[in-house]
């Protein structure tokens, strides 16, 4: 545990939640009271660039006035029926965000695995009643060191020990490749009875590893020579995050199924969805599937104006431009740093290798240091730091994070 001074708000506010909350989280040392745009503030007053965007759910940064006044127009009116009556809401909804990405038809839940969770259930279903697999003899093929959330189902495919570990028995019929790998995803698509190939375009947790050029066309090509779906999770490479609305638009890709959370309500509230044409959505029949939140009217109203201002402000666009400039100044830091390694990423998601193994707590260090010069970041898996600010951001706001991250990294002692 890190040592805390229980005598401020701040430390007072982290012994209260490490007194009475599970300690499933290990986050950095602050805590945060108010958001506005690219910016939060802590509860002693001080303003800090977000620069992890709540893991992309925050693209279009923090309280957005239209999307927060949707919100707050739909909680006055009517919150919640269940799907065992309509509400007149959902049908908008639904159409305009099936138009938006291009698919007949769109399923709502709440969080990013419970999307994924649909999609499996869906792939699965598909497998049995369309391309005709056995009952129960389906499988899916996943990728090394992927992360699609924190269901039994979901880590049972995860290779991640934290993740997985004394969580068994684990849901069996997938199959595990190398990432980024379309040799292996050649040779297990030979299997029998394979259903789908379930990736993520880029690999955000496992520390924003981007696939070579031409891998997802050449993966999905290679699915559909197999007759099995291509299922894209872009619950954090969506929604404008890598300066294209979908990250597989960098390829021309269209999945079979697609599968989107986070930024889709722009962080304000819990929704998600799985996208899909008729031939495949249509296997899932009335109480098959669902969840007594899920396409309530509050998420639908929330969820419509979340994307529609990511039109409005082509923050696809400016997460392409404010990307490139990142990485080439974070090039200069690589060039004139023994601390920073590389820079990877695309749009507005991109990582810095710190230079030391991944047991050290350098790059912890070094997000705390960043949080005392008023930027917020955090690792992920040891030595790597992932940047991903709200994607309202403009370029002098960006150049002043520069800064910041430069000059923390020149006044480190390792
Ligand atoms: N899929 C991907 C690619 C993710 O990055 C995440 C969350 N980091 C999830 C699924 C799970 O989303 P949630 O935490 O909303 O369940």
């Amino acid at each position: 545990m890190d040592h805390i001074d229980t005598t401020t708000r701040t430390g007072e506010l982290i012994e209260l939640e490490n007194r009475y909350g599970a300690h499933n989280y290990h986050p950095l040392p602050v805590v945060l009271e108010r958001g506005e745009g690219v910016h939060v503030w802590d509860v002693e007053g001080k303003k800090y660039y977000d620069f992890l965007s709540a893991y992309s759910a925050v693209n279009q940064g923090h309280c957005h006035p239209k999307i927060v006044g949707a919100m707050m127009e739909q909680a006055k009116t009517l919150t919640l029926t269940s799907r065992a009556f309509y509400n007149d809401a959902l049908g908008p909804y639904e159409k305009f965000a099936s138009e938006y990405f291009g698919f007949d038809k769109l399923l709502p839940m709440n969080t990013g695995a419970e999307a994924v969770e649909t999609a499996i259930k869906i792939c699965r279903k598909w497998a049995y009643e369309v391309k005709g697999i056995d009952e129960n003899e389906a499988k899916i093929i996943v990728c090394d060191n992927n992360f699609h959330g924190r269901t039994t189902t979901i880590i049972s495919f995860s290779n991640d020990p934290d993740a997985r570990k004394n969580f068994g028995p684990y849901t069996q019929g997938f199959i595990r490749i190398p990432y980024n790998d379309l040799d292996a995803l050649k040779e297990a698509l030979k299997e029998e009875n394979i259903a789908g190939f379930l990736v993520e375009p880029i690999q955000g947790e496992a520390g924003v590893y981007v696939p070579d050029e031409g891998f997802l066309a050449g993966a999905s090509a290679l699915c559909k020579e197999h007759g099995a779906l291509f299922i894209a999770d872009e619950v954090q490479t969506g929604i404008a995050r890598t300066g294209k609305l979908l990250a597989v638009d960098h390829e021309n890709v269209k999945p079979d199924i697609l599968i989107l959370g986070k930024a889709i309500s722009g962080g304000v509230y819990p929704v998600s969805a799985v996208l899909a044409n008729d031939p495949i959505m249509n296997v899932i029949k009335p109480g098959q599937h669902g969840s007594t939140f899920g396409g309530n009217p509050v998420a639908a109203k929330v969820a419509m104006a979340a994307l529609e201002v990511v039109e409005e402000e082509s923050l696809a666009e400016n997460a392409q431009r404010l990307g490139e400039i990142f990485r080439s100044k974070m090039n200069e830091l690589v060039a004139e740093s023994d601390l920073v390694n590389a820079v990877r990423g695309k749009g507005l998601l991109n990582a810095i290798l710190i230079n030391d193994t991944e047991d050290s707590d350098t790059a912890w260090r070094i997000c705390l240091a960043l949080r005392d010069n008023g930027l917020l970041a955090k690792p992920t898996h040891g030595n790597i730091i992932r940047f991903a600010p709200p994607l309202v951001m403009n370029e002098d706001q960006l150049m002043d994070c520069v800064g910041i991250i430069t000059e923390t990294i020149r006044n480190f002692k390792k």
